[in-house]
């Protein structure tokens, strides 16, 4: 039982944030909404601890899908950085907002950026694509992630200085184009770099909000000096260019981790572990 304690704290973690928010905003919704995506986790958690090769890939799919088609599509909630600023702007604390606040900005102080391994739906198809382990040094290019970033809050501080009028809609498309830009841009540069998460390093505006949390992360890869012998085995398989092995906060890479547990799984001495 010992060993599904991480699933059944993050369930509580998530159910917790369900019945508070159902209480408060006096919303079912939400009640569904973090049992849904919390039990999700938990599940591919468990079925992680018990071997399965795919279980955190079904993580991705139940999460991403449903946050794409039933939030995004279906419910027209915009979910991306975009819709956080057109929320912001209104004053309304509604999904995207809390979806920010939870996942992106104050989360990432217990589960670091576990939204990028297990629930982005741009990193869902990403992670598809051939290129797992990342061929080649990384780049300099991490500052276009604070143009991108720049840019969304222009362009929609831009929509509320300019009285365009019927934001609901202009929104719901700027999903539609933002998304398809993002699976555009990001499979490119997936081929050019042959790097899954090159998006991820170098462009995605996301990460200017779950960085500075990331730091700090209660939930981070930490090493058994006294069994690691440095094969580096581990830093071969990282897709995100980690030094897993230093301990220290500030170790190369470390608020690019997502989690993923590659580098645990491919330790021969079980040196690693969260
Ligand atoms: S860095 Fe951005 S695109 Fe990549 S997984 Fe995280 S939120 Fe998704
Ligand atoms: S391989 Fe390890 S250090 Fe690299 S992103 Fe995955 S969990 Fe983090």
């Amino acid at each position: 039982m010992k060993k599904y304690l991480g699933p059944i704290l993050f369930f509580a973690v998530f159910e917790a944030v369900a019945v508070t928010l159902w209480l408060t905003m006096d919303h079912l919704f939400y009640l569904f909404n973090f049992t849904y995506i919390g039990g999700s986790v938990a599940l591919g958690l468990v079925l992680y601890i018990r071997k399965w090769k795919y279980a955190r890939l079904m993580v991705q799919l139940a999460v991403g899908l449903y946050m794409l088609i039933y939030l995004g599509i279906l419910s027209r909630e915009n979910m991306q950085i975009e819709g956080f600023w057109y929320y912001l702007f209104l004053g309304v604390f509604e999904a995207a907002t809390i979806h920010y606040v939870v996942a992106k900005i104050a989360g990432p102080l217990l589960f670091g950026r576990g939204w990028c391994g297990y629930a982005c739906w741009t990193a869902m198809i990403l992670d598809l694509l051939p290129y797992k382990t990342p061929c080649g040094p990384r780049r300099k290019l991490g500052y276009i992630r604070y143009i991108t970033f720049g840019i969304s809050l222009l362009f929609v501080g831009g929509l509320f200085l300019l009285h365009v009028p019927d934001l609901e809609k202009v929104m719901f498309w700027s999903f539609f184009i933002g998304n398809a830009l993002y699976y555009g841009v990001g499979i490119a540069l997936a081929c050019a770099f042959k790097d899954n998460r090159a998006f991820c390093k170098y462009i995605c505006p996301i990460t200017v909000f779950l960085k500075p949390a990331s730091y700090f992360s209660l939930s981070r890869v930490k090493n058994d000096t006294e069994k690691c012998v440095s094969c580096g085995k581990c830093k071969t398989v990282c897709p995100m260019d980690v030094d897993m092995t230093d301990n220290a906060r500030r170790r190369k890479n470390g608020t690019e981790c997502i989690l993923c547990l590659k580098c645990v799984e491919a330790c021969p001495k079980h040196s690693l572990h969260i």
